[in-house]
């Protein structure tokens, strides 16, 4: 039987960096389950102009980077690796990586959420050169130009209506003829003159020249015609997926699969277990307030793991 540890962290966005540097700091010694893709969804982007203490900005990757160096100079633990089992009731909780059984007193998630993509050609390809997730964190490249936002929730109708501010104009994206979105956003957004609808429309293409985005193939899904809507930007606004499959059972969750929280602190249901960042939260979504997650997760382990004595 491996040692029980005092903290095992599954993640490693800047949720799951934040809380290894304070539990580091705290000589909890975690152990970080990084997954395969290691860094989270920042590796993923080039620019970072949001995260305070970077008045030039800092790219996406080198900011991640400097978190886990972080980490690692107060004695945190990596494995970089997908976490395949976690067994979370109990005193003792286990997670298995690659065949291999890590045990510890406390576990805290941060495992983050993945956007849904629209799955259509060119979406892949032109991700982050006119193709994006995410208005809060991409809008201001977009200044005076023409772009669309796929979708018609409540975060498609915020999405559109935040990027008035930056662009031209915003033509929504949606496949039915009226929003599922709430009254109150959809009104918002419908009385924004930068904003107008494309009803009954899929998308179908992004269309890229030179490596960005020149226009998107929209489908009429009543009679199947199809046009070019001429857009230098395409916002995928169509849902986010936490990346819950792997704590399902364990610990409790909302309809749509997010760890639910006695909020303000990161408990979840289960004695031990904390949950942080994206995999928890469908506000806010950032970098930010993802490590805010991540330190409170932090010092509620180590108020946790105190407490046992
Ligand atoms: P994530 O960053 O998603 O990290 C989760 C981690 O968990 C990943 O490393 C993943 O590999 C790992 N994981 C998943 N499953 C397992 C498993 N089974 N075992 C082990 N590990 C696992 N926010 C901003 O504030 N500013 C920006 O400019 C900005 N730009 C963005 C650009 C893009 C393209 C995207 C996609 C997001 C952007 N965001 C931005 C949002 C921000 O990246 C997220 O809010 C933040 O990364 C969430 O952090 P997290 O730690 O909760 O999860």
């Amino acid at each position: 039987m491996s040692e029980i540890r005092d903290l095992i962290i599954v993640g490693s966005g800047p949720a799951g960096y934040t809380a290894a540097i304070y539990a580091a700091r705290a000589n909890l010694k975690p152990l970080v389950i990084e997954g395969v893709q290691s860094g989270g969804a920042l590796m993923t982007t080039t620019d970072v102009e949001n995260f305070p203490g970077f008045p030039d900005g800092i790219m996406g990757p080198e900011l991640m980077d400097a978190q886990r160096k972080q980490a690692e100079r107060f004695g945190a633990e990596f494995i970089t690796d997908d976490a395949t089992a976690v067994e979370l009731a109990g005193d003792v909780k286990s997670v298995t990586v690659d065949g291999v059984t890590y045990r510890a007193k406390a576990v805290i998630l941060a495992t983050g959420s993945a956007w849904r993509p629209l799955g259509v050609p060119g979406e892949q390809e032109l991700l982050g050169h006119g193709v994006s997730s995410c208005a809060t964190c991409d809008g201001f490249f977009f200044r005076g130009q023409h772009i669309a936002v796929v979708g018609g929730g409540d975060s498609a109708m915020e999405e559109a209506t935040f990027l008035t501010k930056f662009a031209a104009s915003v033509t929504i994206v949606h496949r039915r003829e009226e929003f599922r979105a709430s009254k109150i956003m959809a009104e918002r957004a419908l009385k924004n003159d930068k904003i107008t609808v494309a009803w009954n429309s899929a998308v179908d293409e992004i269309i890229g020249k030179d490596g960005s985005v020149v226009g998107a193939r929209l489908r009429n899904t009543v009679t199947d015609e199809t046009r070019v809507l001429d857009v230098t930007g395409v916002f995928v606004a169509i849902g986010h997926i936490p990346r819950s499959e792997l704590f399902r059972g364990q610990v409790e969750m909302d309809g749509d699969g997010y760890v639910i929280v006695e909020a303000p602190s990161t408990r979840t249901n289960v004695p031990g277990v904390f949950a942080a960042g994206d995999l928890v939260d469908h506000t806010y979504r950032q970098a930010i307030t993802a490590a805010g997650t991540g330190c409170a997760a932090a010092l509620d382990a180590e108020r946790f793991i105190a407490s046992l004595g």
